[in-house]
């Protein structure tokens, strides 16, 4: 199938309020444009400098997302024009991501990754530690970012039952917390996991493969 219709297959698949961002990391810009010529605007990348090379050679309607870990020295390169940062993972990228927004005039839109997969190698911040980022007054102290929701990675394994469990947490937390640090996104789910994700609250989901095919890293 091609790109176009895997969108189109995509979006039926998922309830309407269910964003759906097209990751789009390592593939070709005319392959992105074939995305965006259906109507896609929302597109996730990994790496800052190639996403920063592909907002230059795109239509400027386009939202990007980085939706990879993220070193500090590297938020200035896509702080004039990135829509959402999803791997908020620590204080001092928050306040690098301030800064740089100031810098800019303009606010910053980020999700807190949390640590919600068992194993060791997941990027994220651990519950205990998003629970007390939330009791601090974080939009005070931070004017130029938003914090918008939370961004989740489950295990890479085929129990779904651990999956489950690991979407579940991350929507507990978002729960609890939706109210009082006024959270609207959910970030869970990819193409193999978007259906368990999505049952456990997900708001937007980051699908890659399954819309342009696997990924060559070589
Ligand atoms: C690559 C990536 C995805 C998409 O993965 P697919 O399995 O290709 O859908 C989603 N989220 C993050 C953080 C990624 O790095």
């Amino acid at each position: 199938m091609s790109i176009a219709e895997n969108i189109v297959r995509f979006r039926e698949s998922i309830p309407d309020q269910v964003t759906l961002v097209a990751v789009s990391k390592t593939k070709p810009v005319s392959d992105l444009m074939e995305a965006y010529e259906i109507g896609q605007r929302i597109f996730g990348e990994n790496k800052v400098q190639e996403m920063t090379e592909k907002w230059e050679q795109m239509p400027k309607d386009i939202k990007w997302h980085m939706i990879g870990h993220v070193q500090t020295n590297k938020v200035k390169y896509m702080a004039p024009y990135v829509d959402l940062i999803h791997a908020v993972d620590r204080l001092k990228l928050l306040k690098e991501i301030d800064k740089q927004a100031k810098e800019n005039n303009r606010v910053i839109n980020v999700l807190i990754q949390v640590k919600i997969a068992r194993e060791d190698s997941k990027f994220g911040m651990p519950v205990s530690e998003v629970i007390s980022f939330f009791d601090e007054k974080i939009s005070e102290n931070y004017p130029h970012v938003r914090v918008l929701g939370l961004m989740g990675m489950a295990t890479f394994t085929d129990n779904e039952d651990q999956v489950s469990a690991e979407f579940e947490l991350l929507e507990g937390l978002f729960i609890r917390f939706r109210e009082s640090a006024k959270l609207s996104i959910l970030s869970s789910g990819m193409s193999g996991d978007y259906k368990l994700a999505v049952n456990h609250g997900s708001t937007m989901i980051r699908v890659g493969s399954s819309i342009f095919g696997e990924r060559n890293y070589n």
